[in-house]
């Protein structure tokens, strides 16, 4: 019979990783979140090989300070929840402390802070070596990079799985355009093996977000879309859902965030399935970017790993007022506003 021992951190880790760090797009994702919980305005990505070689992330956050920088690439290491009540009601992004422990643990990872009132900047490194993370001063203005260097490099079985470099530099574009949907205040500057893809400034107008809007899912989809902004019984529904005749052939263009929070929501999908039921032809797919805002203890986002899953408390009250609030915006609309079809 064998014996029971603990697992060492790193191989507890690494099992960790596995639900959260599947391929490039979502390391990005994690530490976007983390650049954006730490107030982030302005977010450089700079990515080599689909993410793969390379994801550089830098920010102009409050930063980490020295003596905390260790603690932040350790498990359940979290400086955004202390207590179960503030589950109950989570503000930001993240909560886990479980992202750059899980990212650490398959790739060599640095990273590098300087924080409010600090003189100057330090960088901790794990290189993938199963060592304590050691500090070393390194020159950094005021914010936080991460860098990321060969993903899954001790974890062959999980690098099989990864694909070309073009399908996961799109899985790693798909990601990024979420998060610069949610977060029109924050300019975001993308590069791809040393070449710009996206350098969107921080859009403060409605034109401006427009603007970033077509820059993201093509100016045909703001040219035919219309505004919503409704407020009831505790809940808000605002963006820009598409003309009916503006459908997709694949529901490739629907972005839904439960404050700021991209979600997938069987709920939500059926209210807005519901509401372009009667205007829209069999098999064609809505397109929307809207965003719903309500009480953060009314959902529960603490339901899965990657948190791109809610469970609302009431969520009879939250399909009405979608779907009712949809299905009115969309009766209204009147005819001469339905440019034409495209795909
Ligand atoms: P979580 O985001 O769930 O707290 P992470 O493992 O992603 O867990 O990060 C651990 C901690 O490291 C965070 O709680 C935060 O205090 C700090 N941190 C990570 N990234 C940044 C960043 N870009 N700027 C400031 N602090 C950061
Ligand atoms: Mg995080």
């Amino acid at each position: 019979m064998k014996k029971i021992q603990l697992l060492p951190p790193r191989l507890a880790n690494q099992i960790a990783a596995g639900e959260v760090v599947e391929r490039p797009s979502s390391v990005v994702k994690e530490l976007l979140e983390n650049c954006l919980d730490a107030g982030a305005r302005r977010i450089d990505i700079d990515v080599e090989q689909g993410g793969v070689k390379l994801i550089r992330i830098r920010d102009d956050g409050w930063g980490i300070p020295e003596d905390q920088l260790p603690l932040a690439l350790s498990r359940h290491a979290t400086s955004k929840i202390s207590e179960l009540e503030d589950l109950e009601a989570v503000g930001s992004l993240g909560f886990r402390g479980e992202a750059l422990a899980s990212i650490s643990s398959v790739s060599k990872l640095s990273l590098t802070s300087s924080a409010e009132g600090q003189e100057q900047g330090w960088r901790v490194q794990t290189e993938g070596r199963d060592m304590e993370a050691q500090l070393f001063p390194a020159a950094h203005p005021r914010g936080t990079t991460v860098e990321v260097r060969d993903l899954f490099f001790n974890t062959p079985a999980r690098r099989k799985f990864l694909r070309t470099e073009k399908t996961e530099f799109g899985h790693l574009e798909e990601v990024i355009k979420r998060l610069a949907l949610s977060r029109f205040d924050v300019g975001f500057h993308l590069r791809h093996n040393q070449r710009t893809v996206h350098q969107l400034k921080p859009a403060e107008s409605q034109l401006e977000r427009e603007r970033r809007i077509a820059m993201l899912c093509g100016p045909a989809f703001i040219d035919n879309a219309v505004c919503v902004d409704v407020e009831a019984s505790g809940l808000r529904l605002w963006g820009w859902v598409g003309l009916p005749t503006f459908s997709r052939s694949q529901a490739d263009m629907q972005y839904f965030y439960v404050n700021g929070r991209v979600i997938r929501d069987k709920l939500v999908a059926h209210a807005v399935r519901q509401a372009y039921r009667d205007v829209l032809y069999n098999g064609r797919h809505p397109t929307f970017v809207l965003f719903l805002e309500l009480d953060p203890t009314g959902v529960d986002v603490n339901v899965h790993p990657t948190k791109h899953e809610v469970r609302f408390r009431d969520g009879r009250n939250v399909h009405s007022f979608l779907f009712s609030t949809l299905h009115r915006v969309l009766a209204e609309v009147r005819p001469q506003d339905q440019v034409q079809e495209r795909s």
